[in-house]
């Protein structure tokens, strides 16, 4: 529990929300210290022990309060299965859990990396499907093409549609491979299309959040919190985005025959959609316990569906001139 005497702490006791030093408030205690306390800068109700140590109330599953990197690891299933659905997120990770921004930020980058790598072998493997006209075996295929052939395979799964590898050459089984910007429709309706929204979305938000005074006042977080919205919103979008390249490889396999995989294609964006407006909202209703969340929450929900809408419809401009 908390000590009584506040000049034996090692580290200076602040608000868990908005940072607002606390020393203040411990400096008036005389004989014995309350359970709970109200910061008088954001208003949050908080107990004292967890202000003194912050650790106490870490999440046994969430990966930003994993020690190691074993420990992270084990816990990015279960912190998955919990962004699902983000209202029980944010009940569990709200603005009294700790922090720990750039164990968060490398976690993101580590895991957009590795399914993008891991979604890249079906969808090479899909666009190899779609130009095998002949219907060549795979067998047959590397006995004519060798590493060159695999390699295709792979930096089309990469990097297809935005870079094209093709063989050159005139010959029957030419084995150079030569590379070249993709189709400016393919990377349009493969890339951009599916980000596009979610990406003026988030930017709204981020405006809204960072960049309006008014807003900054009412909502009172410290920078590392807003960073964790940031942070598990852009995850989500990539993560998105790599199921939507995921089926649409399943397409290729399919050759766009079966009707199941492309209605459930058609959906994967209108739902990510939908989960980043959950997601934003629950940050700052529940994750947050801003006070007075309901205009700011339908305001910045409506101006970030303005910027999603205006960045969506600037690349379709953009795109077809
Ligand atoms: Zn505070």
């Amino acid at each position: 529990m908390a000590p009584s005497d506040p000049s034996t702490l090692s580290t200076t006791p602040t608000c868990p929300k908005c940072g607002y030093d606390q020393s203040g408030e411990v400096a008036t205690w005389e004989s014995q210290c309350p359970l709970e306390g109200r910061c008088p800068e954001c208003g949050l109700v908080f107990a004292w022990g967890e202000v003194f140590d912050p650790v106490l109330n870490d999440l046994y599953w969430y990966v930003e309060h994993g020690k190691s990197l074993m420990a992270m690891v084990q816990r990015t299933p279960r912190t998955l299965a919990w962004l699902i659905l983000p209202h029980r997120f944010w009940q569990a990770v709200d603005v009294t859990k700790r922090v720990a921004i750039w164990r968060l930020m490398i976690w993101v980058l580590l895991l957009m990396v590795g399914a993008h790598l891991l979604v890249s072998v079906p969808y090479g493997f899909g666009a190899w499907h779609r130009y095998n006209w002949r219907g060549v075996s795979f067998a047959d295929y590397y006995a004519s093409n060798g590493l060159h052939g695999v390699g295709k395979i792979f930096i089309d799964g990469l990097a297809h549609p935005a870079l094209e590898t093709n063989f050159r050459g005139g010959g029957r089984w030419p084995t150079s491979l030569h590379f070249g910007v993709g189709r400016a429709y393919a990377i349009y309706d493969q890339i951009v299309k599916p980000t596009a929204f979610q990406i003026g979305f988030v930017l709204l938000w981020m405006i809204v959040l960072v960049v309006i005074p008014k807003t900054r006042e009412l909502v009172q977080v410290r920078w590392s919190h807003i960073g964790r919205v940031l942070a598990l919103s852009a995850l989500m979008l990539v993560l998105w985005f790599e199921f939507y390249r995921l089926f649409y490889a399943m397409m290729m396999w399919t050759q766009y025959r079966s009707g199941l995989v492309r209605d459930i294609h058609q959906l994967i964006i209108p739902i990510a959609i939908l989960w980043q407006i959950v997601f934003w909202s629950s940050a700052i209703a529940i994750g947050w316990r801003v006070y007075s969340w309901r205009l700011l929450v339908a305001l910045g929900t409506v101006a970030a569906l303005l910027g999603g809408t205006a960045l969506r419809v600037y690349v379709f401009l953009a795109s077809t001139i």
